[in-house]
């Protein structure tokens, strides 16, 4: 079998009404989609993951002109193989942006992979651990004209009623701001759902260090990227002052990546993101490294449903750390924020029953795309 074409399909919509994290504005939601068709008519799809505020033209450009020339032509059985002459040809840039687009390529192979061999994903790297995750919220985004804590409240009691009882609020809009904020929730929705926090890096240890200090009765579960990636002394100064988990991942990239956080013990919770740290190939790799440190994995997801799907895939494959009759549960990040095209791209959307989301048995990675959203959203500054 040979890969004999490779497209990324660019999709972008502006938001009708834009939301804010401490990082800026999110005026609008983009991905970058990546399809391998191959000498056999089998297709895979893949995505690589396009935060808020960073465009989705670079992932691209990696794939077209750094990744394409390299894949034409060659077997995706081959895919470790593929996977480190894609790195090592982009070395030059640094990692962390090749290793972005190259997470959306491995994913888009190994769903060929799976859909020739009529397994899911999972099954092909290793087996699946569970069948069924429980979904915790994302969302808690700021838009204008709210009154905040109050939209917070509001939004909490809304995932409470959907069937969600863990949710992640987004923090790091000021320690005052935020201590009142969560508060008001905990208050609001009681002792039993989890509550996770993530201040995407806006916070210096000193900082952590009052807002986790301060929030100790209000029992969070994890604080997610509370300070910066270049801080890694800085975590390991807070990781241990409260209960509360200090986890962090979806700005590190491969196992070099994520290597020292491991082995220097500097999170309790490290979060790969599939279609960002490196694709299923990588992504094994990290959560091997994370089991050898008895350390949790609990992956980051932020995409389109093709993101999600895989991201499912990967996390039935994760053994908890350690196993046991009761082990702690790994999560599936469900984000609830507005976004245009994330049910729609795929035909058959995550479903939550009961609080949880079933575990796709289809091939690969278990999606049928559906090719009119990609037209309705595509934005090819390639063509
Ligand atoms: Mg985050």
């Amino acid at each position: 079998m040979k890969i004999s074409n490779i497209t990324t399909h660019i999709l972008s919509k502006p938001l009708d009404e834009p939301f804010s994290f401490s990082q800026g504005w999110v005026t609008k939601r983009s991905t970058v989609i990546i399809e391998i068709e191959t000498n056999e008519g089998i297709t895979g799809w893949g995505e690589s993951l396009c935060h808020g505020l960073q465009p989705p033209e670079i992932a691209a450009s990696f794939v077209n002109n750094c990744f394409k020339p390299l894949l034409l032509g060659r077997d995706p059985f081959d895919v470790e193989v593929l996977w480190e002459e894609m790195y090592n040809t982009t070395r030059p840039f640094g990692g962390g942006a090749a290793v972005n687009a190259i997470s959306g390529v491995d994913i888009a192979l190994w769903d060929v992979i799976g859909r020739v061999l009529n397994k899911p994903v999972s099954k092909l790297i290793g087996g699946t651990f569970r069948n069924e995750i429980k979904p915790y919220a994302t969302g808690f985004y700021r838009k204008e004209g709210r009154s905040y804590p109050k939209a917070g409240v509001e939004e909490a009691k809304e995932h409470l009623s959907k069937g969600f009882d863990a949710f992640k609020l987004k923090t790091g809009f000021g320690v005052d701001d935020d201590i009142e904020y969560v508060t008001a929730i905990r208050e609001a929705v009681g002792k039993k759902p989890k509550i996770m926090l993530d201040a995407n890096c806006a916070y210096n240890s000193s900082q952590a260090r009052r807002l986790l200090l301060e929030l100790e009765s209000a029992d969070i579960f994890f604080f997610e990227e509370p300070l910066a990636p270049e801080d890694m002394e800085g975590y390991k100064e807070i990781k241990n002052l409260t209960k509360t988990y200090v986890a962090a991942g979806e700005n590190l990239f491969g196992k070099i990546g994520y290597r020292h956080w491991i082995s220097r013990k500097a999170l309790d919770i490290i979060q790969p993101d599939l279609c960002s740290s490196g694709g299923f190939t990588e992504c094994k790799k990290i959560a091997a490294l994370a089991q050898a440190w008895n350390m949790s994995v609990v992956p980051h997801v932020w995409g389109s449903g093709i993101g999600l799907a895989a991201s499912m895939q990967y996390i039935a494959s994760l053994p908890s750390a350690p196993l046991s009759l009761n082990a702690g549960e790994i999560y599936l990040e469900y984000d609830q924020s507005d976004h245009p095209f994330r049910e729609d791209l795929i035909f058959n959307a995550i479903q939550m029953e009961n609080g949880k989301v079933n575990i796709s048995q289809n091939p690969g990675i278990g999606v049928e795309v559906n090719r009119d959203i990609i037209e309705e959203y595509k934005v090819d500054v390639f063509k």
